[in-house]
């Protein structure tokens, strides 16, 4: 039986590669987005051509209704055995002090209480052998002074919910870990005010470069896999030596 799993923000990015990559190995993929449904159409088309089934929801992952909704969708495709927490917005880049209460709010809203409310979700549908993957980021240890420090914390928040979650479920047979990505060429620079930011970035990047989607999404295909069967409150750095 092909695995199944939900990949929130699976329209663009990050969560667009990892859908293709899941399918690629074998798994039938609902795709949760807000409000790019060209870019969510055509991921699933994507998937059809790989000879996999799959669903694109419209989901805002800060609303429990609309997230129940998106694994209802996938219940369709199968027995849930996979999640991964991945839609995630940033806010404009700049000093501390200049941090707007909306921003903050919308960023702990979208990649705090949305991660938290999707992975009560798929917890109560998971069996075991079943598997999460949240998507962190390596701000979390490097705090992004004069960037968004809040975005740093909230993603530190999501490293000690991994790690919470994994002891919780591991004696129900469900592994919980995180991919901490560094900076990946996606267009959530752009609402960060630094649409080149992949570019700008790289000279402080040791490996000279941003990253890929595709690199994140190898990551959280192995993570979510069969050689990751003793792998549980992992979190995977994939941020080219930063
Ligand atoms: P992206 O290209 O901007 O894509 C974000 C995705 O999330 C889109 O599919 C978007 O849907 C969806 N989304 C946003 N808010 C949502 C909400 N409230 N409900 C449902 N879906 C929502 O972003 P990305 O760079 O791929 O980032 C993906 C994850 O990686 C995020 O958690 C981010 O924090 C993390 N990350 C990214 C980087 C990086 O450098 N890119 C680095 C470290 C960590 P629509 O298309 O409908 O808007």
């Amino acid at each position: 039986m092909n695995p199944v799993t939900v990949v929130t923000g699976g329209s663009r990015g990050i969560g667009a590669a990892t859908a293709r990559r899941l399918a690629h190995d074998g798994h039938h993929v609902a795709i949760g987005y807000r409000r790019d449904h060209d870019a969510a159409a055509g991921v699933v088309a994507d998937i059809h051509a790989l000879g996999r089934r799959a669903v694109a929801v419209p989901a805002d992952t800060t609303d429990p209704d609309q997230i129940a909704r998106l694994f209802d969708a996938a219940a369709d495709l199968g027995a849930l055995t996979g999640l991964v927490n991945n839609a995630g917005v940033t806010s404009p880049i700049g000093p501390f002090t200049d941090l707007r209460p909306d921003d903050l709010r919308q960023v702990i809203d979208v990649n705090l209480v949305g991660y938290v409310l999707c992975a009560q979700q798929a917890t109560g549908r998971l069996t075991r052998g079943g598997a999460i993957v949240n998507i962190s980021s390596a701000a979390a240890t490097l705090g992004s002074p004069g960037e968004y420090i809040h975005y740093a914390a909230v993603k530190a928040a999501t490293d000690t919910l991994t790690i919470g979650l994994a002891k919780e479920l591991a004696p129900h047979g469900i592994r919980v870990n995180a991919v901490a990505p560094g900076v990946i060429r996606t267009d959530i620079h752009t609402r960060s005010g630094a649409p080149d930011r992949a570019d700008t970035a790289a000279g402080r990047i040791p490996m000279g470069r941003a990253g890929e989607p595709d690199e994140v999404a190898g990551a959280v295909a192995w993570l979510l896999g069969p050689d990751a069967s003793y792998t549980t409150g992992a979190v995977l750095r994939v941020a080219g030596g930063l």
